[in-house]
């Protein structure tokens, strides 16, 4: 669609990996969305063949579990699946991972990584609280300590895979007193007493992915389940794994909208107005024509991402730079397609209508577009 245009970090080893999560797709996730839909969560068996295709943790090492690849892997799983709209958060799975493979203990990395890799392991992150979203700083969830246990109470919302995770990442105050330094993160097995899950909420769009309210009440974990073993590095963990949240964030963005652009040009071949098929209005071609030049201009930004990801140098302006603008642009493309569909991009069973309703949350989660401005803005 971009005619010769290649990602400079894709090699010959990637695109074969690509084509065998294409076969992927085709086999266990396509023919399964519309179900993954009404049920609002992906199928466990579709984690597990994931997890048996080393397509989990791709860019972790062979002896915790990963398939020993780099990020360019993971993100051409990314890019074979999240156009679909299949609710399969591997991504949650991806990013508790490597905070885990970058702050952890190593007892930590051999209990869990593994586990994840294989699928047997959903994982989500609890951040947000009802009163609590943009400013993580006044999160309420506490974590106390008694003995070598510590006790957590509190109330987390909007949590994707909240349904269906077997260990969520927890933000809890370990020290009210100390402002950022008074936050830690905590794996919680969402088997522990106490853990409760609220209803699986009711969304505008993503239907097929799970997200949900959480309660914990009285949960008593043991010191073990505190991320890195010491209290008070939470705020600085999240500061830096956030960004990496960012980066994937745009980089769907930009296969959102090339999906939205191939489906709007073909659309506009086939369907015919006052005798014209409505790519021949001179009005529809010049639509196309931004769109075209937006996404390939988008996918230059994206891929300048992902080479930094890869190279291990990606900052958080440039993440959040590329959250807020990418995501905007998804937004803009996949409305301007929409619009070439008439009354029938409204409707839930063409896809386009599915992407228009799916991707306004790029606006909002991993950080709402404001703050990404905010973080941009200080760094001037
Ligand atoms: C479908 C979905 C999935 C999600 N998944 C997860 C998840 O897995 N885990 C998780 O922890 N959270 C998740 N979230 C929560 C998401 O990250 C938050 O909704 C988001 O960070 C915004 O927080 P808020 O909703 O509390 O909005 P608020 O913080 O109340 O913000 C309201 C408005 O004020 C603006 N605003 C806030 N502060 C500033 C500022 N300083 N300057 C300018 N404007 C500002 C915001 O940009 C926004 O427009 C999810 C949300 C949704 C809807």
């Amino acid at each position: 669609m971009l005619d010769n245009y290649r990602s400079p970090w894709m090699t010959e080893e990637l695109d074969q990996f690509s084509d065998q999560v294409k076969r992927f797709a085709k086999e266990y996730v396509e023919p399964n969305v519309l179900k993954w839909r009404e049920q609002k969560f992906a199928d466990r068996k579709a984690w597990l063949k994931a997890g048996e295709l080393g397509l989990i943790l791709p860019s972790v090492p062979e002896e915790y579990g990963g398939s020993g690849g780099h990020v360019g892997h993971y993100i051409c799983v990314m890019q074979q699946l999240n156009h679909l709209g299949s609710g399969l958060g591997l991504g949650l799975s991806y990013i508790v991972a490597h905070y885990i493979l970058d702050s952890g203990t190593e007892a930590q990395k051999q209990h869990w990584l593994p586990k994840i890799a294989s699928g047997e392991v959903i994982c989500a992150v609890a951040m947000t609280e009802p009163g609590a979203g943009s400013d993580l700083q006044s999160v309420r969830t506490r974590a106390v300590k008694q003995g070598n246990k510590y006790i957590i109470n509190g109330a987390k919302t909007f949590i994707s895979n909240g349904q269906t995770c077997d260990m969520v990442l927890v933000v809890a105050k370990t020290d009210l007193a100390a402002g950022a330094k008074g936050v830690s993160l905590f794996m919680v097995d969402t088997r522990t007493p106490g853990f409760r899950r609220g209803q699986c909420l009711e969304k505008i769009g993503m239907h097929a992915q799970d997200t949900s309210e959480m309660f914990f009440d009285d949960v008593e974990v043991s010191e073990e389940c505190l991320l890195g073993g010491v209290e008070g590095r939470g705020f600085y963990t999240l500061m830096s794994q956030l960004a990496y949240e960012r980066a994937q964030i745009g980089v769907n963005a930009v296969t959102i909208m090339q999906h939205a652009f191939e489906l709007t040009v073909e659309y506009t071949k086939d369907r015919k107005v006052f005798d014209k098929r409505v790519i021949d209005f001179q009005n529809s071609r010049f639509v196309l024509a931004d769109l075209k030049a937006t996404i390939l201009a988008a996918r230059t930004f994206a891929d300048h991402i992902i080479q930094k990801w890869i190279d291990g140098s990606l900052d958080t302006v440039t993440a959040s730079m590329g959250k807020f603008w990418l995501t905007e642009r998804q937004c803009e493309v996949v409305d301007k397609c929409l619009q070439l569909f008439g009354g029938y991009g409204y409707m839930n069973e063409y896809p386009i209508a599915r992407l228009y309703a799916d991707s306004r949350i790029a606006r909002i989660y991993g950080g709402s577009n404001e703050i990404q401005r905010e973080v941009v803005g200080r760094s001037l």
